[in-house]
């Protein structure tokens, strides 16, 4: 099977549908404890088992403990936040109080910014510590798929020159295959869902332990960090 051939058919409507659906079973599982973990894990399941399937044609210059794209805005789905607010209460006591601590302190620093001001000043992801991310494996779908072919254009735009980074069609095209999937799964399961910012959504459902349980009960409690928020008006 060629290459799109076999992007065709892993991204067929059927395909969608099965990933829709099973998305949407985590979600209304009867125990509401697994309901947010299991259906972010599944989404990332399935974004890196395709990627896995369907590697870029040239190779990529990511390497452990780069991390230019660590300093981007990233955007994560609601079950994704909830997900990663868990594993931030499951590390060690003190590694927890000083994970949530820095989510809290860069988002009332960030509160104000919109994406230009972010990117002026290379704002890094709190959740990134020691120049790695203190939650790789359970890092959202947006940290997954984007990579790059150039780590000199990535160094380029980290120092606000000229540059267009070369990222992986696939992994892009992917992301958006299991996106699509994700909202559908939203939609049938009535909860709500969007893209949130990152660190403004985290710093939510990390400081209101009740936060998770509202977001199953329907309230859109990550509406304020709503990622279109950060759009010049
Ligand atoms: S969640 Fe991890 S991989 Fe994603 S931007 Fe933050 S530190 Fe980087």
């Amino acid at each position: 099977m060629t290459a799109p051939d076999a992007f065709a058919t892993a991204t067929s409507a059927a395909a969608l549908g099965k990933l829709a659906r099973q998305l949407a079973g985590f979600l209304t599982a009867a125990r509401a404890d697994t309901r947010a973990p299991y259906a972010a894990r599944a989404l990332h399941r399935a974004f890196d088992t395709l990627a896995a399937r369907l590697p870029p044609r040239e190779p990529l210059a990511c390497r452990a403990g780069c991390n230019y794209c660590c300093h981007q805005v990233v955007s994560a789905r609601a079950a994704e936040i909830f997900l990663l607010a868990r594993t931030v209460r499951a590390l060690p006591a003190a590694e927890a109080t000083a994970l949530a601590g820095r989510v809290a302190d860069a988002a009332a620093a960030t509160a104000a910014m919109d994406v230009a001001e972010r990117h002026r000043r290379n704002v890094p992801c709190p959740l990134l510590v020691d120049g790695r991310c203190a939650v790789y494996a359970d890092r959202p779908l947006a940290c997954r798929a984007f990579a790059s072919h150039d780590v000199e254009a990535c160094r380029r735009a980290f120092a606000h020159e000229p540059a267009t980074i070369p990222v992986p069609r696939t992994a892009m095209a992917l992301r958006a295959f299991v996106t699509t999937a994700a909202e559908a799964a939203a939609r049938s399961a009535r909860v709500p869902d969007d893209q949130y910012e990152l660190i403004g959504g985290l710093a939510l459902a990390l400081a209101d332990p009740q936060a998770e349980a509202r977001w199953q009960a329907g309230e859109d409690v990550l509406a304020p960090a709503a990622a279109r928020r950060l759009l010049p008006r």
